[in-house]
């Protein structure tokens, strides 16, 4: 068994990705990118290595993020035959590269282009809907680097972008769903159930896992992400976002990684995201099926840690130990959906330690479920 893995970046998934594997022995670091630094476990500590290090330490090396900067040491990291899943970081490291994957394997995805001149904008105006999202390729999350453009807001785009944007028709869709499946080296696949997302300016502020359901809908995504993940010979878990509409689900996004819209999961499955992503990546069993309650996730944007939070019945809560800044995701609250009187009085409790966007958002989640 490979003991040790290494996650380039140094952010919560893989803190949690660490977590996740102290049940399993398994050693899991997380390699800060800007300073080049090894975080060990979730302490917080950066420790200096050299490359030949950690190819020797580490004999599984993965990431957090599919954006990885353009470093002679990440180019190193991913040259090397520790580098798992080379082919899905390739075909998601932008959306050029992703969009054209989906389109060749028949995968239905929001109608687009690459903007590489102004013309373009205006033929894909003509040509794929009146009204477009731009997107940068690289870089972009959280709704960063994306424009809403008709024909009146045709110059919102930089100039200086051309060539680096794609342009898709705007989706009218009934709602957001995502599915989180994993892969093991050897072809077995399991999927957790379909969770609902809620976005607001770009951003996930909830997700609802209701584990009920429609079961055609959910294995029409797994077909989908199935299909990826044969495709890209991929070992670990893998997210898929897509758009609910009258013609059926279109893929929006792929991350080769655990996923916010997974978090659900730690309280609502018996092997949350973190811990299947690791078992494959390991080599270790996945389950072939597991139980799952119904749980909703909240996001927590950009606010302060609430210590009444944790006497809260069916709640809990996951802190990143960030410093909160305004759309910066600083933890997550899970609750039990398990019964509805307890995650009704759950709801009542928390609202009361809310600030007010958050509070709008639980009311939000709350008239969706009961
Ligand atoms: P993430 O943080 O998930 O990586 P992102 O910034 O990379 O997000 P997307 O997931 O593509 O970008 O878009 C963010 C949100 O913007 C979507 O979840 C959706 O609510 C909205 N959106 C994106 N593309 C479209 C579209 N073509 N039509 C309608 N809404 C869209
Ligand atoms: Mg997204």
């Amino acid at each position: 068994m490979k003991q040790a893995v290494l996650l380039l970046g140094g952010g919560q998934l893989g803190l949690m990705m660490a977590e996740a594997g102290a049940q399993l022995a398994l050693h899991v670091d997380r390699l800060d990118l800007a300073q080049e630094q090894i975080i060990p476990g979730t302490s917080g500590l950066r420790l200096q290595t050299s490359l030949a290090q950690i190819l020797q330490q580490y004999p599984v090396i993965s990431a957090e993020l599919e954006h990885l900067p353009d470093t002679p040491l990440v180019q190193e990291l991913i040259r090397s035959p520790n580098w798992a899943n080379p082919a899905a970081f390739q075909h998601t490291a932008d959306r050029f590269s992703e969009k054209t994957l989906l389109d060749r394997l028949g995968i239905a995805t929001a109608p687009w282009c690459l903007i590489a001149q102004p013309a373009d904008l205006q033929r894909a105006l003509a040509d794929i809907a009146d009204e477009l999202v731009v997107k940068v390729i690289r870089g972009g999350y959280d709704g960063r680097g994306q424009w809403m453009v008709d024909t009146s807001r045709l110059d919102q785009v930089p100039a200086e972008l051309m060539g680096q944007i794609i342009a898709e028709q705007k989706i009218t869709f009934r709602r957001e769903v995502s599915l989180v499946g994993a892969r093991s080296r050897d072809g077995k696949k399991i999927y957790l159930p379909l969770v609902e997302n809620l976005h607001d300016q770009g951003i996930l502020r909830y997700s609802i896992a209701r584990c009920t359901n429609d079961a055609s809908l959910q294995a029409s995504a797994e077909a989908m992400l199935g299909a990826i993940l044969d495709e890209l010979k991929y070992i670990g878990v893998m997210a898929m976002e897509c758009f609910e509409t009258d013609q059926g689900l279109l893929v929006n996004e792929l991350a080769p990684r655990v996923h916010n819209s997974g978090h659900w999961s730690q309280l609502g499955a018996e092997h949350d995201q973190f811990a299947l992503h690791l078992r494959a990546l390991v080599d270790l069993p996945l389950p072939r099926q597991q139980i799952y309650q119904p749980t909703l996730m909240l996001n927590l944007i950009g606010c302060e840690f609430q210590p009444g939070w944790l006497e809260i019945t069916g709640l809990q809560c996951h802190w990143y130990g960030k410093e909160p800044r305004p759309g910066r995701k600083v933890g997550h609250i899970n609750i039990s959906l398990a019964d509805a009187a307890i995650a009704q009085a759950c709801m009542t409790s928390l609202d009361s330690l809310l600030d007010a966007t958050h509070r709008e958002m639980l009311g939000r989640a709350r008239r969706q479920l009961f």
